[in-house]
């Protein structure tokens, strides 16, 4: 199967496991789900008092090359939760990230992938000052915790690619 159907029934098949996850499950992980959405706009918020924005830019997005697997299960819960369309992948895009256009990523910082988020090459990280960095720090390992335990509540490797989600 290509990718993009990979994709597609990847999609159907996670937002029918969203909808019959049982009513308290469900709103726990609604919760986790919030708490992450609101690290990764910490945490792209960091990036961006360290002149992120305007680095990346002229680098053009070097570390954007073949993303197609960064993309979670649990990144399409986080569309399900807020009722929003979940990002629209080009796979014919390599090496050019699927989930990227003209402008960069087309996800939001709060959609987009951990694996992309904590991420921050040498260019950036030589901008902060140690309280920058103790934040990034204390944000990201939050981050892992609060993924670690939507794991744990549902039983389920949501942290696992979506793409790959279909696999035994
Ligand atoms: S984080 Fe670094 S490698 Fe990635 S786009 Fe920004 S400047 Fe380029
Ligand atoms: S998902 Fe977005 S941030 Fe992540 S690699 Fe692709 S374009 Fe870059």
């Amino acid at each position: 199967m290509d990718d993009q159907r990979t994709w597609a029934q990847a999609v159907e098949i996670g937002s029918r496991y969203y909808e019959q996850l049982p009513t308290a499950i469900r709103a726990e992980l609604d919760k986790l789900i919030n708490e992450i959405m609101g690290l990764k706009e910490r945490l792209s918020k960091l990036t961006l008092s360290a002149c992120g924005a305007q680095i990346c830019r002229t680098c053009g997005g070097e570390c954007c090359m073949n993303g197609k697997y960064h993309f979670s299960v649990l990144d399409l819960l986080a569309y399900r939760n807020t009722l929003l369309e979940p990002v629209v992948p080009t796979f014919s895009a390599q090496p050019n990230c699927p989930y990227s256009g003209e402008l960069g990523c087309l996800m939001p910082p709060r959609f987009r992938p951990m694996t992309c988020i904590v991420f921050n090459c040498e260019l950036i990280e030589n901008r902060m000052n140690p309280d920058q960095h103790k934040a990034l720090y204390e944000n990201e390992n939050q981050l892992r915790e609060t993924i670690r335990q939507a794991c744990r509540i549902t039983g389920r490797r949501l942290d696992r690619a979506l793409l790959l989600s279909g696999e035994s």
